[in-house]
């Protein structure tokens, strides 16, 4: 028997900056949610249209909600899509939200350049230990890597590391802390992820939405 398919969309977004970045990009697909997670304490959001619904997750959680289909797509940072690997998702579009770069600082104090040169076994503490074991495997040089989940500017401040690896977008935090940029990883910023199987079941529902959002995001520069 033929049931009717389910065509019930459920996007899943962090709070913050990459929420609000991309409600611009939903109201150019005409769906405007009705509800602001940072004063309502629910989890799952309504929009104008019955059948999308918006689910509020931690950043780094977006792509496991969208790998196992509990949201049929989200919007997650580059940083974050590198360290879940990426499994089960298609990525179509780069948003252009959200953006910023991957680096690696140090100490006003601490002469990185010659450390890297005389090869010296480095500690770098952070919360991107993929993006952070390629960078430095790339370059040839020796680490020992410090799981952070926050706050990695403390780190080299405390004598925990000898550098970290963070998100840098104007460095005033960097530098409220003393902190000097000395290497540039990689441009950040925001993508699409569809979960597979949607993409292919939801098609007729996702597709006029992905365009919409391809349309829009181009308009940025
Ligand atoms: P959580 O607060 O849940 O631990 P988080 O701190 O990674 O997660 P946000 O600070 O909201 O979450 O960042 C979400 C995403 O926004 C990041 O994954 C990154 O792609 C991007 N981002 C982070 N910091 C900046 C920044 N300073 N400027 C622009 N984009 C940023
Ligand atoms: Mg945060």
């Amino acid at each position: 028997m033929n049931q009717p398919m389910n065509q019930q969309l459920t996007l899943a977004l962090s709070k913050g900056r990459i929420f609000e970045e991309t409600l611009p990009l939903l109201e150019a697909a005409g769906i405007m949610v009705t509800e602001n997670p940072e004063t309502s304490r629910k989890l799952i959001l309504p929009t104008n249209d019955k059948d999308v619904r918006v689910i509020i997750v931690r950043a780094s959680d977006v792509p496991t909600y969208v790998q196992y289909g509990a949201a049929d797509f989200g919007v997650a940072g580059k940083d974050v899509l590198i360290e879940h690997g990426g499994e089960g998702l298609y990525q179509p579009i780069d948003l252009r939200i959200a953006k910023c770069r991957m680096s690696v600082a140090v100490s006003a104090g601490f002469d990185y350049a010659s450390a890297v040169r005389q090869g010296a076994r480095l500690r770098v503490a952070t919360k991107y230990v993929q993006t952070a074991r390629e960078h430095f495997a790339a370059k040839g040089v020796h680490v020992d890597l410090i799981k952070l989940y926050g706050s990695m500017e403390l780190a080299p401040l405390v004598g925990l590391s000898d550098a970290i690896v963070d998100l840098v977008s104007t460095g005033s935090t960097l530098k409220a802390n003393n902190l000097v940029e000395v290497e540039h990883i990689m441009d950040i910023s925001s993508r699409l992820v569809v979960n597979r199987a949607a993409l292919k079941l939801k098609r007729e529902r996702l597709q006029p939405i992905l365009e919409a959002f391809e349309r829009a995001s181009k308009r940025k520069e």
